[in-house]
């Protein structure tokens, strides 16, 4: 059985990383999207919030399991036999990162491979952290977070306010 882990913050989960996961359904008899808890990130949302999330959002792909995990994503692989790694590519930015993280993996783990997937058009520009800002600011975000959550997760993000920056002189 070929088993394959999509990881990732998911602070939280936005229709570029479901198309991901998605596809990545096609090609392997099972995907594990991945909660990773990051000690360098101060994620908005719980581990367990963004678990929820994710689960709700991949409910309707049978070969999907969500899971979360603090610790190394190499260990994690080998613990739950997975043979590849799936990253979604945005732009060559996101490039240099992953090419450190894959190199790093590998280092750790030799049976793992890394595979990246090129987003849809549609997601490029899509990221979790500019979701959360509109959101935050009381823009619409239905484009952007699969239907079923999109609700919740708006309802759960404290809200800022727009306000005119007093001058300073
Ligand atoms: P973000 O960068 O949005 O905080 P994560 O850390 O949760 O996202 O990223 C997990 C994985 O999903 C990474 O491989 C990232 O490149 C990928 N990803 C995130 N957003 C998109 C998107 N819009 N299209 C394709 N891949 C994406």
């Amino acid at each position: 059985m070929r088993i394959a882990i999509c990881p990732g913050s998911f602070d939280p989960v936005t229709k570029g990383h479901l198309n991901i996961i998605e596809r990545s359904a096609k090609l392997f008899d099972v995907v594990i999207a991945l909660v990773l808890v990051n000690p360098n990130k101060r994620p908005v949302f719980t581990a367990e919030e963004r678990v929820d999330f994710l689960r709700r959002a991949c409910a309707g792909i049978p070969n999907v399991k969500v899971d979360s995990y603090f610790g190394l994503l190499a260990d994690y692989a080998r613990t739950v036999g997975a043979c590849t790694i799936i990253k979604g590519l945005r732009a060559v930015t996101d490039f240099e990162y992953e090419f450190q993280q894959a190199l790093t993996n590998k280092k750790l783990n030799s049976e793992l491979e890394t595979m990246f997937v090129i987003t849809d058009s549609n997601y490029m520009y899509l990221s979790s952290s500019m979701v959360r800002q509109v959101a935050q600011f009381g823009g619409d975000v239905t484009d952007f977070l699969p239907e079923c959550i999109c609700q919740d997760i708006v309802a759960r993000l404290p809200r800022l306010e727009n306000k005119k920056q007093e001058e300073t002189l």
